[in-house]
């Protein structure tokens, strides 16, 4: 059975992008474009891998972040940033984020550390 990721942007193109990516990977994708749309998601869907980016109107990514982990802790979480923000980045990884993902994305790099983080939580 393929992972269930939940991508989480407030940026259509990228949505779209990661869909792509990770649909031709392999992976069943679901995407959100607000943070109490994400929320809503996996209150109500198996998800196994969020990537969620920090930069979005409305509900800030660290609070996304917090509630996912709240709702279900063994969601495995990757931070997608546009820049560095060493701060935010540490107060992630407090929070229970596995990674962080530097935008602009180098694809290959992107569908190695999925592939990554979801054999370590399954194992
Ligand atoms: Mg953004």
């Amino acid at each position: 059975m393929s992972a269930t990721i939940l991508v989480v942007d407030d940026r259509a193109g990228i949505r779209k992008l990661l869909q792509e990516v990770l649909q031709s990977a392999g992976y069943e994708v679901i995407s959100a474009a607000s943070g109490n749309e994400a929320i809503t998601i996996v209150g109500q869907e198996k998800i196994d891998l969020v990537m969620l980016d920090m930069k979005m109107s409305g509900m800030d990514g660290l609070e996304i972040l917090t509630k996912i982990k709240e709702e279900a802790p063994h969601i495995v979480v990757l931070i997608m940033t546009a820049y560095e923000e060493l701060e935010v980045l540490q107060e992630a990884a407090r929070q229970g984020a596995a990674a962080c993902i530097s935008k602009p994305f180098d694809i290959d790099e992107l569908k190695e550390l999925v592939a990554q983080k979801l054999r370590a939580a399954s194992a």
